[in-house]
């Protein structure tokens, strides 16, 4: 039998799973799922696991917030992500249909949501900066916001019936079961915030944002850098012009995973390595910064085996 632990969840997932045949998307996936399942202040009103076959369906559920006509409902959901995950988003369906501007009988019309794509417009749609937690966390504040429609009275007697049908559905899929048998369960955690937010000290929170936005992995666990967008004059080859951003990109992003926007979806064509102090890898740092500038000179990614 095995041990129930704070690792359970992810620990069955990987028992599945063969890792020599795990993608980059199966990674990532099992890093979104160690986020929720070891976060120290828990998400209030959102949890989600993945289908115990598929690491690729995952079944969510999002209370409706206080003081909102959804007060007291528990919302059922299937996320579907593409195997090109985190380069493109999952597919998102709620079971029981809820009156809102953007959901189609069922399926969430999102920006976040939406592939990102260059022509339309910098910045917006998707970046594989999100992660499970973050979306459902979007997908809270933008499903319950206020509907401002005419029929105030007729809206409301919709989202009545939709409370009532949320806390009575029975998954065909899942072991959710309504409102009185949950699954996933939110985080036992939830209702000891306070208790919780003291516990986090300031090295732990700088450490916990000293990640790639893209991998996941943290400074310890991977290079990180900053991602650089450099032109050059095409006769000549000097650079015209450089423009640096500030979100953190690990090498293995940049150059095995070919991510070449920010989480913003801004283009980046070089990438810097970052050195943050003793806990950091100096010997890998200053490897990678000789290479860096060498590919910055030469335009070249040949002899970059990092
Ligand atoms: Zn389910």
């Amino acid at each position: 039998m095995k041990k129930p632990g704070r690792h359970f969840d992810t620990a069955l997932v990987r028992n599945s799973l063969n890792e020599k045949l795990l993608t980059f998307s199966h990674k990532r996936l099992i890093k979104d799922l160690e986020e929720i399942q070891n976060e120290k202040i828990p998400t209030v009103g959102v949890t989600a696991r993945p289908l115990e076959t598929d690491l690729f369906t995952w079944h969510a559920n999002i209370r409706g917030p206080e003081k909102t006509p959804y007060e007291g409902g528990v919302f059922h959901l299937e996320l579907k992500f593409p195997q090109s995950y985190p380069n493109h988003p999952p597919t998102i369906r709620i079971f029981n249909n809820i009156p809102h501007p953007n959901v189609f009988g069922g399926y969430i019309c999102l920006d976040i949501l939406q592939q990102y794509d260059s022509k339309v417009e910098e910045g917006s749609g998707w970046t594989s900066a999100y992660s499970v937690q973050s979306i459902l966390t979007q997908l809270q504040s933008f499903l319950f916001e206020e509907n401002l429609s005419a029929d105030k009275a007729k809206v409301e007697m919709e989202i009545k019936k939709a409370v009532k049908d949320a806390n009575s559905f029975k998954c065909a899929s899942c072991k959710h079961g309504g409102k009185l048998s949950l699954w996933p369960a939110f985080n036992s955690k939830e209702n000891s915030i306070e208790e919780f937010e003291t516990i986090e000290d300031e090295n732990e929170i700088i450490r916990k944002e000293l990640i790639c936005f893209h991998t996941k992995l943290t400074y310890q666990q991977n290079q990180l850098g900053l991602g650089v967008n450099i032109s050059k004059i095409p006769r000549t080859g000097l650079i015209k012009d450089g423009e640096t951003f500030f979100d953190y990109i690990s090498i293995k992003a940049f150059i095995k995973e070919s991510r070449n926007l920010t989480s913003h979806n801004e283009k980046i064509t070089h990438w810097l390595p970052v050195y943050f102090g003793s806990g950091d890898n100096e010997d890998r740092f200053f490897h990678l910064l000789k290479k860096a500038f060498s590919m910055i000179m030469t335009n070249s990614t040949k002899n970059f085996r990092p």
